[in-house]
């Protein structure tokens, strides 16, 4: 709907005359010509159109005799002046009535300084975390270095060799699977769930909602023309409503799908038990294995320790401790009982050694 002219109303501040239509210049009781006080209004309740008013500009204001004049007029109408030497209209004078006193200027902020607020910077926190994280890790190593076992000797009590054979079986499990596997020998076959499928059954009526553009107003706002009329607009408000409706909703059902199940034995090696030889001379052997038909080596794994007194200094202080090591089997061969040998250790470790007597 396109905008449409109403008329406004004013009041004639000399002789109180109210309610004078907009399109009407002087008072229709006294006669004087409307000036500077008049301010334009609609009455409540009541829109009057008006066919044919075309707005060419807000009412100019007179300076020499105080009249409102319509725009189209060059000159006063009241006396004569040109409208080229008004300085106001409607608008402008409604404007100066409203203006205010100015606010005092508020005191300058302060001109602003950037502060080196270096805690607080993300940096230097970065770098401190890391300077006391590295200065941890430097005490730590301190520590360590002095924990460590110094000017190690070690007093050969005891060479002990261990060896030992890893021995598998051979057995058959029963197991089942949707195909028979290679070497799987079949028992028996059944017919068994293997998944169940989502099948259509029946469609069901069910009840929905949706909203349906029912109708609608428009509403409406009205602007001051200045020239005694108001402009009205019009915005159209659809409305709503719920409408409800049924729809046919597929239902499925859960259907098993059975298939072939194999039920199968199967041979397959796993570890049964460890044949364990072990001396503390110098003639290391292998355990006689006698296995049957089912059995089988595994792995063979040999172990050298040497066993004795380890004198030793940590924070200063010089100790001893009945322990053993492990060894390469070449250094075990070397090594004899009642031998001292200076060591190195690391991580509880003998990484080299020589004879000391
Ligand atoms: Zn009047
Ligand atoms: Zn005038």
């Amino acid at each position: 709907m396109s905008d449409r002219i109403v008329m406004g109303y004013w009041d004639c501040p000399y002789c109180e005359s109210k309610g004078i239509p907009g399109t009407t210049y002087d008072c229709p009781n006294c006669g004087r010509q409307r000036g500077k006080e008049t301010k334009f209004y609609m009455k409540p309740g009541k829109v009057e159109y008006i066919q044919g008013h075309k707005v060419v500009g807000a009412d100019w204001y007179c300076a020499y005799c105080g009249a409102l004049n319509t725009a189209g007029k060059t000159v006063c109408e009241n006396c004569g002046s040109q409208k080229d030497e008004s300085k106001d209209d409607y608008f402008s004078l409604k404007n100066k009535e409203t203006v205010k006193q100015p606010e005092p200027p508020k005191p300058a902020k302060p001109a602003y300084k950037p502060k080196r607020k270096l805690k607080n910077n993300f940096w230097f926190k970065l770098i401190r975390a890391g300077v006391i994280f590295l200065a941890i890790l430097y005490l730590i190593s301190l520590i360590k270095e002095a924990a460590r076992p110094k000017d190690c000797t070690f007093e050969v009590q005891n060479l002990t060799w261990e060896n030992s054979i890893e021995i598998e079986e051979n057995k058959t499990f029963r197991e089942s699977d949707w195909s028979l596997p290679s070497g799987g020998r079949l028992v028996y076959t059944a017919s068994e769930i293997r998944r169940y499928d989502s099948v259509l059954d029946h469609y069901e009526p069910v009840t929905k909602s949706r909203q349906v553009e029912s109708g609608g107003h428009y509403d409406y706002s009205y602007t001051d023309n200045g020239d005694g009329t108001f402009t009205e607009h019009s915005t159209y408000v659809p409305e709503y409503t719920t409408e409800y409706y049924t729809e046919d909703e597929p239902v499925y059902v859960q259907v098993p799908v059975y298939d072939t199940k194999y039920y199968y034995d199967i041979d397959k090696w796993v570890y049964e038990r460890t044949e364990t030889t072990s001396g503390n001379d110098k003639s290391p052997y292998w355990k006689e294995l006698n296995l049957s038909d089912k059995e089988r080596e595994a792995s063979r794994k040999s172990k050298y320790r040497m066993e004795g007194l380890l004198n030793y200094k940590t924070f200063g202080h010089s100790k001893k401790k009945e322990t053993s090591f492990e060894i390469r089997e070449d250094w075990w061969k070397s090594i004899e009982t009642g031998q001292t040998l200076s060591v190195t250790l690391d991580d509880n470790k003998v990484t080299e050694w020589h004879k000391v007597k």
